[in-house]
């Protein structure tokens, strides 16, 4: 029967290659089906006409009906800038206005027709006493009149361009209509009846109608609930078979046996008892490692929960089973700082560590490079160093990524390389066995974009602070309460605290920051004089050794203040600090504010953070500001966050991709996310082929989808 929704766009009667053109160039539109999954972003109801005497001065948007009595075009003002507006004077029985284009004015001014009537419809600005309405959507009445008009009309995407060009809401309106026509309206199922009748969705076919042009609220709601549905329950289909294939697909090295290396460091050498979520994070490991199948697993923990152990614990059970490990990091200093807490573990186990860096010398690296291939070296800790084609393992079974957020995809496949060979009757697709693979994170990253973007990854959490820890307190300042906010800090360096005060630098303002700074130093050392008060002063532009000098007398307690840029976000590990100052904290971001946070609270001593700013902030800065002040929880703080700043920017564009969602919003459709997930798990279990007759509808469409073609070998 049907149309082919793959028919280039270009077909559809009414669109023509010019506005085909345009249709793909900025919406990326080349088909029918491109064109059915462009979504309005909001609906109007269009029902209700205004008089222009009853404009009222608000942003709501109007329908007005009227004549146009004359046009003119008219010289901008010098403050709005150069060239001219066309603006045409709208009349009804009540009053006038007008209407104003800034753009596009040949096209406009041609199509425009004299005294017939009109239906204008947009938002309404007003200035001395006349109401204006700039860039309206407007059609002759008759033509207005000719629609069966559903309650409320759909506003689609748009761009600049395409409304230069003509292609008003108005036109896709008319071409989504045409769409309609040609193809009756009819669109294959792509769910299942099972799913439709349990979640009781409406048809396809009903909701692509009801969402560009609902019959009603109640329609409107059921439409969209079974788009969102549809779109999240594909993501989740797919990365949960991508899961499961790569499961049954690439062999993992198995570690039957715990042995000695855990044993001993578990019974006779654990620092400290561990808690709840560490012992179950390890557990979670242990199984992986035990299974068959190469472990791909992310370990989420927020700043100071304990990952280091669990990660030398998993190292140990590599090295009982006669493997290598490695643990990379993005920076050296985080390296190093791994490297001596690594080598203070395994004091009494007699393992060998070496470290790699981008500042190895060549005579240390021409030794690690021989003991990793004959096999003497058991656990190497470095920087993207141990990436290079130089680094190979006699055998290595466990690689350990540190802040995943630093490293790319390509970094973490390009350790799976660095694997055993396979023999002849283990063949690979690599031609080595992969190792275990354990990537950790204290960037919190919210379960639910987690669970979309790192669908291929296993996850565990640690939930827990270790015990003993107190909360942070966090309290907002406004500028003018320096002084009492001085006279704290006094206090607490007579208890014999330590001070952090951090000062923003942002690229684009640099010279500024730099004077702020600057100026802020010395106000400090105004109410802080020497030789009573020491003050250290690190930020960018100083050279490595003296950056690293003032460092050092702060961490020896030297000094009682360090002032700084964000150099000290990562690295810095100071018990004894009890107090981080932000300045101008509103120019912060949330998970930045959380890390430098994490600077204090470090030690037994009640620890407090105090974010200043002055008294202008804007909304998402009291937003970021009450969120700091109410919790210490950085997964909280990283789903406010995440809808401050949406998920691409939060995950940086290599993840994104996947969430390039059409119609669903990962933090408002969390609950349909979750219940997307839960249907697809639930599919693949019954029928994890999707041969089943039932589940025709899905297979089809999961293919359509394209990827993963050769999916069906692996899984059958
Ligand atoms: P992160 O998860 O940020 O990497 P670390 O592994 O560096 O955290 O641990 C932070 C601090 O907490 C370290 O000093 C570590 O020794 C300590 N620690 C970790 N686990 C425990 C525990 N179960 N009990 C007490 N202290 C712990
Ligand atoms: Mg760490």
């Amino acid at each position: 029967m049907s149309i082919n929704l793959q028919t280039p766009i270009d077909y559809l009667k009414g669109v023509g290659p010019n506005r085909a053109d345009l249709l793909k160039k900025e919406l990326g539109i080349h088909t029918y089906q491109d064109l059915i999954n462009l979504f309005p972003n909001r609906y109007l109801d269009r029902t209700q006409y205004y008089k222009i005497h009853q404009l009222q001065r608000n942003t709501a948007e109007v329908q007005v009906i009227g004549e146009i009595i004359s046009i003119k075009e008219v010289a901008q003002s010098r403050s709005a800038g150069r060239g001219k507006r066309l603006v045409a004077t709208f009349k009804d029985d009540t009053g006038i206005m007008e209407l104003v284009w800034f753009r596009g004015h040949k096209w406009i001014r041609e199509s425009l027709k004299l005294h017939k009537p009109y239906v204008v419809f947009g938002k309404v600005n007003w200035f001395q006493g006349v109401f204006s309405m700039p860039h309206p959507d407007m059609e002759l009445l008759e033509e207005h009149q000719k629609h069966i008009r559903s309650a409320m009309q759909p506003i689609y995407p748009s761009t600049e361009k395409l409304t230069n060009k003509g292609i008003s809401n108005r036109v896709i309106i008319k071409i989504m209509q045409q769409l309609f026509l040609e193809t009756q309206g009819r669109f294959q199922e792509t769910l299942s009846d099972k799913l439709i009748s349990e979640l009781k969705l409406l048809a396809k076919s009903e909701a692509v109608f009801n969402i560009h042009f609902p019959k009603n609220q109640a329609l409107l709601a059921r439409a969209q609930f079974r788009l969102k549905f549809e779109e999240l329950f594909y993501i989740q289909l797919q990365l949960i078979l991508k899961n499961l294939i790569h499961k049954s697909k690439i062999k993992g090295l198995p570690f039957t046996q715990v042995g000695t290396y855990f044993n001993t460091f578990y019974n006779e050498h654990l620092p400290f008892e561990l808690t709840q979520a560490q012992k179950r994070v390890l557990k979670e490991i242990r199984q992986d490692l035990g299974s068959n199948a190469q472990m791909n697993r992310l370990l989420q923990g927020d700043v100071g929960s304990g990952k280091t152990i669990v990660a030398f614990m998993s190292m140990l059970m590599a090295l009982d089973n006669g493997f290598q490990a490695c643990l990379m990091a993005p920076t050296e200093i985080l390296s190093v700082q791994h490297y001596n807490g690594l080598l203070e573990l395994s004091n009494n186990l007699n393992i060998s560590i070496k470290l790699l860096t981008g500042s190895s010398n060549t005579s240390e690296r021409k030794g690690i490079h021989k003991s990793l291939e004959n096999g003497e070296l058991d656990i190497l800790i470095g920087t993207h160093a141990l990436l290079e084609d130089k680094v190979k393992f006699k055998h290595l079974g466990l690689a350990i990524i540190d802040e995943q957020h630093r490293f790319g995809v390509e970094q973490r496949s390009k350790l799976w390389h660095k694997g055993p060979a396979t023999s002849s009757q283990n063949k690979t697709d690599l031609g080595v066995i992969p190792p275990h693979i354990l990537v950790m994170t204290a960037t919190p990253i919210p379960r639910t974009l987690a669970m979309s973007v790192y669908g291929d990854l296993d996850i565990s959490v640690i939930d827990e602070l270790p015990p003993g820890r107190q909360a942070i307190k966090t309290v907002h300042r406004y500028d003018k309460n320096r002084l009492k906010v001085f006279r704290f800090i006094r206090d607490e360096i007579e208890k014999g605290r330590q001070i952090y005060i951090v000062y923003p630098l942002i690229q684009e303002s640099e010279k500024m920051d730099y004077k702020d700074l600057m100026d802020g130093y010395e106000s400090i050392v105004r109410d802080f004089p020497p030789p009573k008060y020491q003050i250290s002063i690190v930020h960018g532009k100083m050279k490595p050794a003296d950056k690293d000098y003032e460092m050092q007398r702060f961490i020896k307690g030297e000094t009682n203040i360090m002032v700084a840029t964000t150099v000290i976000e990562v690295g810095v590990n100071v018990p004894n600090a009890s107090v981080m100052i932000i300045e101008s904290a509103e120019r912060f971001g949330l998970s930045q504010l959380h890390q430098l946070r994490g600077r204090v609270g470090r030690g037994a001593e009640q620890s407090y953070c105090i974010l200043m700013t002055s008294h202008k902030l804007s909304n998402d800065s009291k937003i970021r500001l009450d969120t700091m002040c109410s919790t210490n929880d950085g997964f909280e703080i990283a789903e406010v966050d995440l809808k401050l700043r949406g998920p691409g920017d939060l995950m940086g564009t290599q993840q994104s991709g996947v969430l390039n969602l059409k119609i669903a919003d990962l933090i408002k459709d969390k609950d349909i996310l979750q219940s997307a997930r839960y249907y697809a798990k639930n599919v693949l279990q019954n029928d994890p082929t999707l041969k089943h007759p039932e589940n025709k509808a899905i297979l089809n469409t999961y293919q359509q989808l394209g990827k993963y073609k050769n999916i069906w070998n692996y899984i059958s």
